[in-house]
């Protein structure tokens, strides 16, 4: 990976690469809007995307050769930046022994073990290939444990792509849920009740509203696909109380926070412990993987053990556990978490320099836990997505261009994590803090965002 992009390849990212443009014309003829997820496509931000060449550590090349500081980390499985040298060198001995087998692999059993013996809540675990999967397979044990149907979920909380959870909420607390997009059936949305995050006594009107109907309450323990909002003191310990109180199981999409907050996630770091967790991301180390855990006594309901179907032909793959049991291992040899915070801590500091000398500090917030952060473009302590979307999301998309310009690739979405890496160097947060800086200047130049 080259260096710090100068001032020539800013000129050219500003004016788009060729390679990248030609790939996306190609690309949008063969697949929908060019992409295989849709955040990828640069759709809430405006423009077009890169497309990625190579990563390596906190670095990211495109197809024209710019590199970035990026601050995406594929969403968040690069824990310690791109391909690190344990995760090639497991994957290039997994591969030697084979790809797929259709038996199980002594790889699943140890990696098992690990999230067993990291995570505080799980005794069993699941694994399957996705996030999605992993939620969708959660509430269905959640469903065939309680014998009830209906879900509780916050409102801009992110549990994948299941019917259960493109849902929206409806005009008030005790409403039936609203279909969140085209294919997903009235009647599956009107078994999702939604709630606002960090508001306990919304939970608790749920249960008022449906006796003895609700099955589980899906929660991510840190919101981080509103942008990041952190729970509020005894918000989880609240939720806890009242799931158990009415025979409801509680679910932690764990999904990011897992072995990002903690070795056993946001469960550990706020010293509440769920039913059910779901994982994702971090766990398969860049490969696609997924798993939900829990007691011995709830995950024994699964097939083959107990009657709730659930499969995958893919499911334990072993290059995606060879993957895995190389993050584990790194987060039990050598903890980064301490490393994380500090990174964190200068990142904040110097994007709260740079808001200040903006002269913006009633304009923007800056939100972070740990090597989690947002930067919104409203003013205020958000606590839920109703505050969160009070964000200027175009000026946040003129702020984006600007950063990408300057060779920093931060989420082409206003409501998504930035994510520190171990590979981040203190260097690349200074340089990162400079460019904040430039780009609030160009994000308030424009009169309301400057429409891109
Ligand atoms: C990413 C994410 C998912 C979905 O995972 P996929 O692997 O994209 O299906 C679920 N929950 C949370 C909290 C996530 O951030």
């Amino acid at each position: 990976m080259t260096g710090e992009p100068g001032r020539r390849a800013r000129a050219r990212a500003a004016a788009g690469g060729v390679k990248s443009k030609a790939l996306f014309r190609r690309a949008t003829a063969l697949m929908p809007g060019g992409v295989s997820s849709p955040v990828r496509s640069f759709a809430s931000v405006g423009g077009e995307p890169f497309f990625a060449a190579a990563g390596r550590g906190a670095r990211l090349r495109d197809a024209d050769g710019r590199s970035y500081i990026d601050y995406v980390q594929s969403y968040g499985p690069h824990l310690f930046g791109h391909v690190p040298l344990f995760v090639r060198n497991a994957l290039s001995r997994a591969i030697r022994r084979g790809t797929s087998f259709g038996a199980p692999t002594e790889l699943e059993v140890r990696l098992a073990g690990r999230v067993a013996s990291m995570v505080p809540s799980i005794e069993m675990v699941r694994f399957v290939s996705s996030g999605t999967e992993a939620t969708m397979s959660a509430i269905r044990l959640a469903r065939g444990a309680t014998g009830r149907a209906r879900i509780v979920k916050t409102d801009g909380g992110y549990h994948g792509h299941g019917d259960a959870f493109l849902v929206s909420a409806g005009s008030g607390v005790a409403t039936l849920g609203i279909a969140g997009s085209p294919g997903v059936p009235d009647a599956s949305a009107a078994l999702t009740t939604v709630v606002p995050y960090n508001d306990a006594g919304a939970l608790a009107r749920a249960f008022e509203s449906f006796p003895g109907e609700i099955a589980a309450f899906i929660v991510e323990p840190l919101a981080a696909n509103m942008g990041v909002v952190p729970p509020r003191p005894g918000y989880l310990q609240a939720v806890r109380d009242l799931t158990r109180e009415n025979g409801a199981l509680l679910v932690f999409d764990e999904v990011i926070s897992g072995f990002r907050l903690a070795p056993g996630g946001a469960q550990e770091r706020y010293g509440v412990l769920p039913d059910l967790t779901t994982l994702g991301k971090i766990l398969g180390g860049g490969l696609p993987v997924g798993a939900y855990g829990g007691s011995r006594e709830l995950m024994s309901r699964m097939a083959p053990s107990g009657p709730v179907y659930q499969a995958g032909t893919l499911s334990g793959n072993p290059l995606a556990m060879e993957a895995g049991l190389a993050m584990l291992g790194e987060i039990a040899r050598r903890p980064p978490y301490a490393r994380l915070e500090t990174l964190g801590a200068r990142l904040e500091e110097g994007v709260r320099e740079a808001i200040a000398s903006a002269g913006v500090a009633d304009r923007v917030t800056y939100q972070r836990v740990a090597s989690l952060s947002t930067l919104f473009f409203a003013p205020g302590d958000l606590h839920d997505f109703t505050a969160a979307k009070t964000s200027d999301t175009a000026r946040y998309a003129t702020f984006f261009h600007a950063m990408r310009e300057r060779g920093i690739f931060l989420p082409p979405a206003q409501f998504e994590a930035w994510f520190l890496s171990t590979a981040h160097t203190e260097a690349d947060v200074r340089r990162t803090c400079r460019m904040v800086g430039e780009s609030l200047g160009a994000a308030f130049a424009a009169p309301e965002g400057g429409g891109r």
